[in-house]
């Protein structure tokens, strides 16, 4: 396939036409408040297909279906709960997706053949336009070969997909950085299954209590898979400031620093620093941009520093272990 056309989100006419691919089965890169999509219509499954082709991924790897409004719910799912209910009214438009029981028209290749489909209604007014105009719910993972960091700005996903998608809508850089919260309501408590910008403090707040998914749970399940958003680099993750850093002299390394730098090393060729005062969220829209960063300079080995993991401090060391654990 030739490469993308990258068109400009700005530009209304750049919709009709990205609407128009989704319409006929092709496969549009758009940008949302947490990560850049890989777009096309949720209930064609040829479309679907493409998708898992462009992006190799595992057809064991269910995907998130994007809608613009709550009426679009009625094709996913039978029937919605008072807590479901109150996390949409809470949080949608937003980056939560909530994981529940699903219709049987949803194509099984967009659930892994799970009885359970994964919902999101971005709040990105791209993401919102583009499905509204395409006029169907749109099934989308992040656009980027998989298991490699997500991509956050157009320049990420022409450079990992370029090749493979119809169409990229440039709409800059995500303002959040990191993928969407999500809760699985299938279980007796709701249960959360993927960290992100909404905090289990916040979602507590509202339907009262959260379970975190164990460790073995997150390990087995669909697509919740031990290494992951990872650089080609090998990562080691820093978890005491006093600890130094244990390369061997003739590796050349690089370090990722949440805030100011708790490493100093001569030998270190490049740093990274994800937010100078400290804020996480400042560090959250940073993180996937400087891990390719770091990873395009092919150094022998990256360390990262971790920072608590309270609030989006999760979803950020959830990332960061993902990405350290080594490939098989
Ligand atoms: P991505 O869009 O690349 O962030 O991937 C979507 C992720 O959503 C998948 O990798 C799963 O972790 C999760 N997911 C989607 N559908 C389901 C489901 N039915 N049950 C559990 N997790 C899901
Ligand atoms: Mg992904």
């Amino acid at each position: 396939m030739a490469a993308a056309q990258v068109l400009p989100a700005s530009n209304p006419e750049s919709l009709r036409l990205a609407a128009g691919v989704i319409r006929n089965g092709g496969l549009v890169a758009f940008p949302t408040e947490t990560v850049y999509g890989l777009g096309c219509d949720a209930l064609n499954p040829d479309a679907v297909t493409r998708i898992f082709e462009a992006k190799q991924r595992p057809s064991f790897d269910p995907l998130i279906v994007h809608i613009a409004d709550r009426s679009a719910l009625e094709t996913l799912i039978p029937l919605l709960s008072t807590r479901e209910r109150r996390l949409m009214e809470a949080f949608w438009p937003g980056p939560l997706t909530l994981v529940l029981p699903k219709h049987a028209r949803v194509p099984d290749l967009v659930t892994a053949g799970l009885p359970t489909v994964a919902v999101r209604m971005p709040s990105h007014p791209v993401a919102q336009t583009l499905i509204r105009e395409a006029g169907v719910p749109i099934a989308a993972p992040s656009a980027n070969p998989f298991g490699y960091v997500s991509p956050t700005c157009a320049q990420h996903v022409v450079d990992g997909l370029g090749d493979r998608v119809d169409l990229i809508l440039d709409g800059g850089p995500c303002p959040i950085g990191v993928e969407s919260t999500i809760v699985s309501m299938g279980g007796t408590w709701p249960e959360l299954l993927r960290p992100g910008s909404i905090t289990i403090a916040a979602l507590r707040k509202v339907i009262g209590p959260v379970v975190r998914a164990t460790p073995n749970q997150t390990l087995t399940a669909p697509g919740h898979l031990p290494r992951h958003y990872a650089t080609l680099t090998p990562m080691t993750i820093l978890a005491d400031p006093g600890i130094e850093l244990m390369a061997p002299d003739h590796e050349r390394v690089g370090l990722l620093a949440i805030s100011q730098p708790n490493h100093r090393d001569d030998r270190l060729s490049a740093i990274e620093v994800l937010s100078a005062t400290g804020d996480l969220r400042e560090a959250a829209r940073n993180l996937f941009a400087a891990l390719r960063r770091l990873d395009a300079l092919g150094l022998d080995r990256l360390y990262a520093e971790s920072c608590d993991e309270r609030g989006l401090g999760l979803a950020i060391m959830d990332r960061l272990r993902r990405c350290a654990t080594p490939a098989n």
